[in-house]
């Protein structure tokens, strides 16, 4: 028999093994580099949870962009996690986490971090049940968080944008009566009081004429940021109309309706607008209403607008209570 077709000997088949595994290693390494690039590139942290343990055993290299903190602290420690959470958010992010014990997935699930320098930022969280065959058998909540702090801007910009009226800043007249609708029902179902008032700016075609459109706008402006002043959070202002303003306040009685009114009135008294080296000033006249048995919106809204006439034929400058 020839030298060349003897047997590998012991030695030969060790380092043939050796360099057979060594190339393996390096592959599983080209591999490892090549995931770790492009769990680096996502904007969102891949994430493994020990529930059993309340132990986070991976987090993706992600983590220490999108929340600015260190991942060996919170490998090592889960409360690190908690800690980065929006104390507001922090109770929804917890029961939405052990939902998913219960029904093995959630889908929707977004929640404010504050990161390690102070930055707030919004994540939507999606988490699910890890197959009992991975893992080594054991069971781990796993997840993807991905940072959508921009998408939420966007969306609130354009809930905005769809909202109000873009003059004034008041909520526009579509969805000034969409929320007065949701007032409306919410007081006449609970049996509690509602009050609805209207605003017309006094002679308002006078101060386009002498002072021009773009000084009109102006008067807009700021009696509108007069509403906004003297309105209480939970009531609703908007502008329905041309020089036209309204107003709901839940749970408040005619009395407490006029208050409101009264402080508007000499809010928008005391407004002063230079022209040409002097100073003009406008009024109101308001007209309101409570929210009787048997009403719909639209009985509010026209005995709003009566009393407003009302006002107007009084003299204007003031408020009617219809
Ligand atoms: P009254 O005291 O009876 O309410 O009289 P008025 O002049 O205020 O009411 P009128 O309805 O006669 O005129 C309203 C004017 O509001 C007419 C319209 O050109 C003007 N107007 C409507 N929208 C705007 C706006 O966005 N900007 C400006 N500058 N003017 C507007
Ligand atoms: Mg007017
Ligand atoms: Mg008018």
């Amino acid at each position: 028999m020839d030298d060349n077709d003897q047997a590998p000997s012991e030695l030969e088949t060790l380092t043939l093994a050796l360099l057979h595994s060594r190339g393996e290693v390096e592959r599983l390494r080209e591999r490892e580099l090549l995931v770790g690039s492009l769990l680096a590139g996502l904007n969102a942290v891949l994430w493994a949870f020990d529930w059993d343990q309340q132990r986070m055993v991976y987090v993706s290299p992600a983590y220490e962009r999108i929340f600015g903190r260190s991942t060996a602290l919170l490998l090592a420690d889960y409360g690190e996690w908690l800690n980065s959470i929006y104390p507001d958010d922090m109770e929804y992010a917890a029961q939405s986490l052990e939902s998913v014990l219960e029904v093995g997935s959630v889908e929707q699930r977004e929640y404010r971090i504050i990161r390690g320098d102070g930055e707030v930022r919004w994540l939507s969280d999606k988490c699910f049940i890890s197959p009992p065959n991975l893992f080594g058998g054991q069971s781990l909540i796993v997840g993807i968080a991905e940072d959508i702090t921009e998408k939420k801007v966007l969306q609130s910009e354009l809930h905005r944008l769809a909202t109000s009226d873009v003059l004034t800043g008041a909520s526009n007249r579509r969805h000034f009566f969409e929320r007065a609708e949701e007032l409306f029902v919410e007081a006449r179902d609970a049996g509690k009081p509602l009050s609805f008032l209207l605003l017309d700016i006094d002679d308002f075609k006078k101060i386009n004429d002498r002072y021009g459109h773009q000084m009109g706008d102006r008067v807009l402006q700021r009696v509108s940021h007069c509403g906004a002043y003297v309105l209480r959070r939970d009531d609703l202002f908007g502008r329905i109309g041309g020089e036209e303003f309204a107003a709901v306040f839940p749970y408040c009685d005619a009395e407490q309706a006029r208050q409101v009114a009264e402080r508007l009135q000499r809010e928008v008294q005391r407004l002063q607008f230079p022209c040409d080296g002097v100073n003009f000033g406008v009024t109101i006249s308001q007209g309101i209403t409570v929210l009787r048995e048997g009403d719909e919106l639209e009985d509010l809204y026209g005995r709003a607008d009566a009393a407003m006439y009302q006002a107007k034929r009084q003299g204007k400058d003031c408020i009617v209570i219809g």
